[in-house]
C-alpha cells in the first residue's frame, strides 16, 4: 500500500489523542487487513478504558477554548480540512480502498463526500441562531440561545470508513463540541489519515481524538464513552443490536444519544415504472459496496404487471457486474469487509432457498475465493424468511411479487426498521400516497440513491434516532437554553 501513496505521512498507524500520536498503554496492537486479498496492511495499537478516559480528559481540557473560538473560526478550520481532504483524495482513496475493499473509483467519490460534510457544517456552523420570544409579562423578555452540547463521543462503521467519521466529525466540530471518537476495527487507517489532515487544517489538541481498539477493545472503549460523566453524548452508527446495547448504557448518565442502525429497506416497482431506471437504481442501493450499506434495498417488491420485464433487465445487468480487488480497472463490486459478513450472506442465500426462493444467478462464493460473493437474483421472497427480517449486507438481490398498492405498502411496513423505500412509479398520487403510508426516515423515489449533506439522513423505527446531514443535523450537537430577561 505505501507504494501506492504519494503522501506517506497519511498513512499513520498510531492513535491520536490530544494532538498527538500515541500507542496502548500495553503496547497491543491488532492487525488490519486488506478484505480484497487478506495482506496485512498496518498494525495498530489497542486502546482500551484507561486510555478512552485520557482522550475525554483532553477532550475535556480543549473545550472551552474551542467553544469560545468565534463561529467563522471553527468554519474556516473545517474548510481548511476539506480543502486538504480535496487535496488528497487519491492518497485517502486508496487507503480506504485498501482496508475496506470497494472499488477505488467508489471510494474516491466517498472520500469528496466525507469533505462535502465539512463543507456544509463549515457553513451551517456560522448560522447557529437563536430567538427572541415575546414574554407575557412587558417587563420580561424570553431567549433562546444554542450552545454546544460539550464534549461527546462518536462510534463508527467500516462501511463507510470516511464519511462516517466526518458526518459526526463536522457538525460536531462546527457547534463546537470536542470529540472522541472509536472508528471501526476494520478501516481505523481512513480515520487516522483524516484526522492527520485535520491536524494540519489547525483543528486544535483535544477537540478531535480518535481512539482506536480491536473488536474485543470495543465494549471497554463503548464502556468508558457511556459511562464518563464527562461525556454529554453518544453518537452511533452500526447494528441496531449494539446501538440497543449501547443506548442502555447511556440510560444511567442520561446521556443524550442519536443512533444511526440497521436498515431493511424495501424497493418497490409499481406496473407503471421504467424497469431499466428501476433497475440502474437497483445497481446503486444494491450492488455499491457490495450491498453493505444500511439503505440497501434488502425486499424487492415488484408489481405483477412488471414482474417479468424487470426480471429479466435485472439478470442482465447483475450478469454485467465486474466483480473484483478494488484497484482493478473497471470493478464495480469488490469483496465482503470478512469472513463474518460472508457467513451471514450465505445463510442469508441458503434460507432464502429452503423458503421456497429460486436462484437466478449467482447464490455462492465468488471463484475468486476470500470473502467475493456473487452478485445474486433471487425470486421468490418469503415473509418468513431470515432476509425479510434483517438487512442481507451483501449482493442478493431478494425479489417478492405483490397484486395492490396497499399490498406494497402492507408489506414495505412489515419491519421492525424503517430507514428509507425506494419508489419507482410515474403517477404521482401513487407515488405520494405511498411515500405518506411507509414508516421510514426516508423515501427515494425513482432513484436508487439518498443521502447527502444537504439533506436530513436517519430512520425512525429501530433504525434510529435523530438525522446526520442538513440544517437538522446540527441540532444533534447543540442544547437549548432559555433566559428569563426580567425587570426590564
Ligand atoms: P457491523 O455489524 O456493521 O460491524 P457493529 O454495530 O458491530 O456493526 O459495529 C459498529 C461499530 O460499533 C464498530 O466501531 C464496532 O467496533 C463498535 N462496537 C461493536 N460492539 C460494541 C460495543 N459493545 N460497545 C461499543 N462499540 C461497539
Amino acid at each position: 500500500i505505501t507504494s501506492r501513496i504519494q503522501d506517506r505521512t497519511l498513512l499513520r498507524t498510531d492513535a491520536f489523542v490530544d494532538g498527538g500520536w500515541v500507542g496502548s498503554d500495553s503496547g497491543a496492537r491488532f492487525p488490519v487487513l486488506d478484505p480484497g486479498t487478506g495482506e496485512l496492511l498496518a498494525e495498530v495499537p489497542r486502546l482500551g478504558r484507561a486510555e478512552t478516559a485520557r482522550a475525554i480528559e483532553a477532550a475535556r481540557l480543549a473545550l472551552p477554548g474551542w467553544r469560545a473560538r468565534t463561529a467563522v473560526d471553527r468554519s474556516g478550520i473545517l474548510r481548511r480540512w476539506a480543502d486538504l481532504i480535496r487535496s488528497h483524495v487519491d492518497d485517502i482513496a486508496t487507503i480506504l480502498t485498501a482496508e475496506q475493499g470497494k472499488p477505488f473509483p467508489e471510494a474516491c467519490g466517498e472520500v469528496l463526500y466525507s469533505a462535502a460534510f465539512l463543507d456544509w457544517f463549515a457553513e451551517e456552523g456560522r448560522r447557529v441562531y437563536g430567538d427572541v420570544i415575546p414574554s407575557n409579562s412587558a417587563a420580561e423578555r424570553i431567549i433562546v440561545l444554542k450552545q454546544s452540547v460539550g464534549v461527546v463521543g462518536g462510534i463508527t462503521p467500516w462501511n463507510l470508513p470516511a464519511a462516517m467519521i466526518t458526518r459526526k466529525a463536522a457538525p460536531a466540530l462546527a457547534a463546537g463540541c470536542a470529540l472522541v471518537l472509536k472508528p471501526a476495527e476494520q478501516t481505523p487507517l481512513t480515520a487516522l489519515a483524516l484526522a492527520e489532515l485535520g491536524l494540519r487544517a489547525g483543528v486544535p489538541p483535544g477537540v478531535l481524538n480518535i481512539v482506536t481498539g480491536a473488536a474485543e477493545d470495543a465494549p471497554e472503549i463503548g464502556r468508558e464513552l457511556t459511562d464518563n460523566p464527562v461525556v454529554r453524548k453518544l453518537s452511533f452508527t452500526g447494528s441496531t443490536e449494539v446501538g440497543r446495547l449501547l443506548m442502555r448504557q447511556c440510560a444511567d448518565g442520561i446521556k443524550k444519544v442519536s443512533l444511526e442502525l440497521g436498515g431493511n429497506a424495501a424497493f418497490i416497482v409499481f406496473d407503471d415504472a421504467d424497469p431499466e431506471l428501476a433497475v440502474e437504481g437497483i445497481f446503486s442501493a444494491k450492488y455499491r459496496n457490495a450491498g453493505q450499506i444500511c439503505t440497501a434495498a434488502n425486499r424487492i417488491l415488484v408489481q405483477d404487471g412488471i414482474l417479468e420485464r424487470f426480471t429479466e433487465a435485472l439478470l442482465r445487468r447483475t450478469r454485467a457486474v465486474r466483480v473484483g480487488t478494488g484497484f482493478t480497472d473497471g470493478v464495480e463490486m469488490g469483496p465482503l469487509i470478512d469472513d463474518q459478513g460472508l457467513r451471514k450472506v450465505q445463510r442469508h442465500v441458503a434460507d432464502l432457498v429452503e423458503h421456497g426462493g429460486q436462484v437466478l444467478t449467482g447464490g455462492r462464493p465468488d471463484e475468486r475465493g476470500g470473502t467475493f460473493f456473487e452478485p445474486t437474483v433471487i425470486t421468490g421472497l418469503s415473509t418468513e424468511s431470515l432476509a425479510w427480517r434483517e438487512e442481507t449486507f451483501g449482493p442478493v438481490a431478494a425479489i417478492r411479487s405483490f397484486a395492490t398498492e396497499d399490498e406494497a405498502i402492507t408489506l414495505a411496513n412489515d419491519s421492525e426498521y424503517g430507514l428509507v423505500a425506494y419508489l419507482y412509479s410515474h403517477n404521482l398520487g401513487r407515488i405520494w400516497r405511498t411515500a405518506e403510508a411507509i414508516e421510514t426516515g426516508m423515501i427515494a423515489v425513482n432513484t436508487g440513491r439518498v443521502s447527502g449533506e444537504q439533506a436530513p439522513f436517519g430512520g425512525i423505527k429501530q433504525s434510529g434516532i435523530g438525522r446526520e446531514g442538513s440544517k437538522y443535523g446540527l441540532d444533534e450537537w447543540l442544547e437549548i437554553k432559555y433566559l428569563n430577561l426580567a425587570g426590564l
